[in-house]
């Protein structure tokens, strides 16, 4: 018997990582646009509202009222969506904990990794955020609560006391570990390439998320899904994205997204130059002849083919894993989403798959809780 895969439409709804972008264009349209997606096929999504930009809109709103009506705007389309039956949880990009507004921009002085700020900052940012969230929507229905979380730029390993923090706020689980990602860029220092559990719900190491406990702990982990296409599929993306770029330079008013383009995504996290020619050539030679292109689940970035792809990747995963049930969390970007075709063939196809049910964050934390699932810990091995 197939097992059953919990499916979470997860999206990181944030403005662009340097605070750029008009909210309109990348958060508030988007949104709406995938909202309706999801209730034309009966599912329900989760947003990780990144909170700390809308924080910082508030601290300056009254020097600014531009800002006031931004705030005011996200937080109506946050409890539209969530009057809908979908879920917001908890995304803090600390790079807004030092911002200054200034000719109508954003400089965002704060460090780009949660993981380089002290215990108290980061206590800080999570209790706020939480805070923040629960009272906006806790008058729509009581029972809300902030749940998971996930890490700006996927920062949470290793650390002495992120996960502790969690805890002491009442998360039930982390999504920021996902398998293959190793970024050394200008902002962000992370290698998450030896991960012991890239697939499976597990119980971190407490100052080490991406090892896995020899026993029950506080928290758990769930691994925001990744997998590897296919060479064909990949180039064959690849070169449609091209030629649409060329298309848009032809006729720009068809670029919409407020003009971020999934290039800029790129651009966000581009590597540094030192990087050694024997590791590029590696990872962009060898890797992906032996296992295809690595690639993070995230709906955005891919176009229904490779949707495709991943869907068989977590499918034959969770066969081999030989449990009954899995749950499994996409990632999304209401930001980067340039065509929302691809994405509606594949709610459509997965709404309907027999071995499928789609699951919110919240639901996720109470199967977590209740014992739905089984969730590793090293002596499982
Ligand atoms: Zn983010």
């Amino acid at each position: 018997m197939r097992p059953t895969i919990y499916l979470a439409f997860v999206d990181d709804w944030e403005l662009s990582g340097d605070g750029s972008g008009d909210p309109f264009e990348l958060q508030f349209r988007p949104m709406r646009e995938l909202v309706r997606v999801y209730n034309a096929h009966g599912i329900r999504g989760s947003f990780n509202a990144e909170v700390m930009q809308q924080l910082t809109f508030r601290k300056f709103q009254t020097e600014h009222p531009e800002l006031k009506g931004l705030a005011d705007a996200w937080e109506e389309a946050v409890r539209e969506t969530f009057g809908q039956g979908h879920d917001i949880q908890l995304h803090i990009h600390p790079q807004w904990s030092k911002a200054r507004y200034h000719n109508g921009r954003w400089q965002l002085n704060g460090d780009w990794s949660i993981l380089n700020d002290s215990s108290s900052e980061a206590r800080q940012m999570i209790c706020t955020g939480k805070e923040y969230l629960e009272s906006l929507l806790r008058p729509m229905n009581p029972n809300y609560r902030c749940v998971s979380f996930r890490s700006g730029s996927w920062c949470i390993a290793p650390s002495p006391h992120m996960l502790n923090l969690l805890v002491d706020a009442g998360i039930v689980f982390d999504m920021s570990i996902v398998g293959g990602v190793r970024y050394h860029t200008r902002r962000i220092d992370l290698d998450y390439t030896s991960s012991e559990e890239d697939f499976l719900p597990f119980y971190p190491v407490m100052t080490d998320a991406r090892k896995v406990s020899d026993k029950v702990e506080p928290i758990i982990c769930v691994p925001t899904n990744h997998f590897y296409g296919s060479r064909r599929q990949t180039l064959q993306h690849h070169a449609r994205k091209a030629i649409g770029k060329v298309k848009s330079r032809v006729t720009p008013k068809g670029v919409t997204n407020g003009g971020r383009t999934v290039e800029t995504y790129g651009h966000e996290w581009a590597q540094t130059s030192h990087d050694s020619f024997v590791t590029r050539v590696y990872e962009k030679g060898l890797i992906p002849y032996v296992k295809g292109k690595h690639l993070i689940s995230d709906l955005a970035q891919l176009d229904y083919s490779l949707m495709r792809e991943m869907l068989h990747s977590i499918r034959r995963r969770a066969g081999a894993a030989g449990l009954d049930e899995v749950p499994i969390i996409l990632e999304n970007h209401t930001k980067d989403i340039k065509d929302f075709t691809h994405i509606e063939r594949f709610v459509a196809r997965v709404s309907k798959a027999p071995d499928i049910k789609c699951v919110t964050l919240s639901e996720l934390a109470t199967d977590l809780k209740g014992g739905s699932f089984q969730i590793k810990t090293s002596a499982m091995k």
